[in-house]
């Protein structure tokens, strides 16, 4: 129910303006000690304003007051669980922050000579090799600022890699498993793009590969693991079978967090790839940025990637430009400095066995949450879940109540809920991925909000219908929400 009580303090905090009182102030000024001028005057009629229309007028901690109450209504992973993932939200540990701000790295100027930056350039060295170690492949840029960006990189790089080879290959295969990003990211590119159906465990299906693949595929991209979660089994197989016509494979790699020091794409097939370190690398990316999305490449595409590339002479790293083969620039200077230097501070600060431990983790919680919820709602695929797992909403349909209602009602438990109806092979999905950090506790609390809410709906659809019953606006209209967004306010709305 709306809670139409009077609360002192509650979730329907008044807009500032509604406790607006004329002639009441936020500030104290001291008595003028200079001659009073007219502004009008001094500055022209044009740059001043008599009043500013409905301007609120409130005191001090009226003012303090409203803005902190506001600042408890939103939702972040310092608060609690947050089940979008490493895909939106992944808590990032403080020492990265730290480490950014050092002064010499924050205000470095990327005009500043070569000579004066070589502590920032080991780093961007430093870090080039450590994410080569990770991955098991030749070389890498760091340019690209964020996944999708990666992906275009790495696609426009196999196609520098058939032009050079004088072959005009027309298509890119795209399992239907596959992340958005990548179909938009082939389509780009200008390839035409083929679909791969997926197979009763959620993964590549093998025989529609054999058929599909031939002489005029530049490449397939696979995103693994998948967006349901599932690591591709037959991954070596797969990258045989389009090897041995040509083709290359790109693997779209921001669920890396399921096989950082466990497994590298290097070393089963894989000849292209991206990393979104602001995903499993740790950098917050909420609210659109910024990000990172290295391409890193076998022998064989090193040649095509964008300049500059940082190369050793003697004593000294410089920034190497000339490079008759390369695509050309893709980002300015060498890419989002920043998210650089957290990625590198978040894997020295775990080491190599710290960051297998952080996938296992991610994955131990993935299928504990997964293991637990079984009983209660739709689980499309029985593979083994890696850092999320995929749920239908069948069971819960049948009773009216759809994955979006199940996760408004999330939000009355105190949490944040998790990704609806993606991927779209899982009718109605409910996506979840906890990551490595959650706690067992707070994975338990989660789980008690997601199995209380079943039985609601098994007893009191209507009720979870009508969810979030304790909060400032209850549902929306979403689609006009976010095509008419009322960005101000105006007397009387
Ligand atoms: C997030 C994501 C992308 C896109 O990355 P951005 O940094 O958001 O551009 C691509 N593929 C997958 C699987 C992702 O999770």
């Amino acid at each position: 129910m709306i809670n139409k009580t009077r609360q002192h303090i509650n979730q329907n905090e008044g807009l500032i303006f509604e406790v607006s009182s004329p002639g009441k102030k936020g500030y104290q000024l001291p008595d003028l000690d200079v001659p009073e001028i007219d502004p009008a005057a001094a500055l022209g009629v044009a740059a001043v304003r008599s009043e500013i229309e409905d301007f609120p007028e409130v005191s001090e901690v009226e003012t303090i007051r409203h803005f902190t109450r506001l600042s408890t209504q939103n939702y972040g992973i310092d608060l609690g669980l947050f089940p979008l993932g490493s895909c939106t939200m992944k808590y990032n540990p403080r020492i990265n922050e730290t480490v950014a701000r050092t002064p010499g790295l924050a205000w470095a100027h990327p005009y500043q000579p070569e000579s004066l930056s070589q502590g920032c350039l080991e780093v961007v060295a430093v870090l080039e090799r450590m994410l080569l170690e990770i991955t098991g492949m030749d070389a890498v840029t760091l340019q690209p600022a964020a996944g999708a960006h990666g992906e275009w990189t790495g696609i426009m790089l196999v196609r520098a890699l058939h032009e050079s080879r004088g072959n005009g290959r027309k298509k890119i295969l795209v399992p239907d498993s596959a992340h958005g990003t990548n179909p938009a990211t082939a389509a780009m590119c200008g390839y035409t793009v083929e679909n791969l159906p997926s197979n009763e465990y959620g993964m590549l299906d093998l025989s529609a590969l054999e058929r599909q693949a031939n002489e005029d595929v530049a490449a397939m991209m696979v995103t693994n693991p998948n967006t349901v979660g599932v690591f591709e089994a037959d991954i070596q197989k797969a990258a045989a079978i389009l090897h041995a016509k040509g083709a290359l494979v790109y693997m779209d790699g921001a669920n890396m967090n399921a096989m950082v020091g466990i497994t590298r794409p290097g070393d089963f097939g894989i000849d292209v790839m991206h990393l979104n370190l602001h995903k499993t690398f740790s950098t917050p990316h909420g609210g659109g940025g910024p990000g990172a999305g290295p391409v890193a490449v076998k022998k064989q595409l090193e040649p095509f990637l964008p300049v500059p590339r940082l190369r050793r002479v003697g004593e000294l790293w410089t920034l190497d430009q000339h490079r008759p083969a390369s695509i050309g620039k893709v980002r300015a200077f060498i890419g989002n400095f920043g998210v650089l230097v957290r990625a590198l501070s978040y894997i020295l600060a775990h080491g190599g066995p710290g960051l297998r431990n952080a996938t296992l983790d991610a994955i131990l919680n993935a299928n504990y949450i997964r293991k637990a919820l079984e009983p209660y709602f739709e689980l499309p695929f029985k593979s083994p879940s890696m850092h999320e797992c995929v749920f239908g909403d069948d069971r819960q349909a049948a009773k009216g109540v759809k994955t979006g209602d199940i996760a408004k009602r999330l939000i009355d438990y105190g949490f944040h809920p998790y990704t609806t109806s993606f991927p779209m092979i899982v009718h109605g999905a409910l996506m979840i991925e906890p990551t490595e950090t959650e706690p067992k506790q707070e994975l338990d609390l989660f789980i008690d909000a997601m199995i209380s809410i079943a039985k609601e709906v098994e007893e009191d659809p209507k009720f979870v219908l009508a969810a979030p019953h304790n909060t400032r606006t209850s549902r929306v209209d979403e689609t006009t929400a976010a095509r008419k967004p009322i960005l101000r306010w105006r007397p009387g709305q």
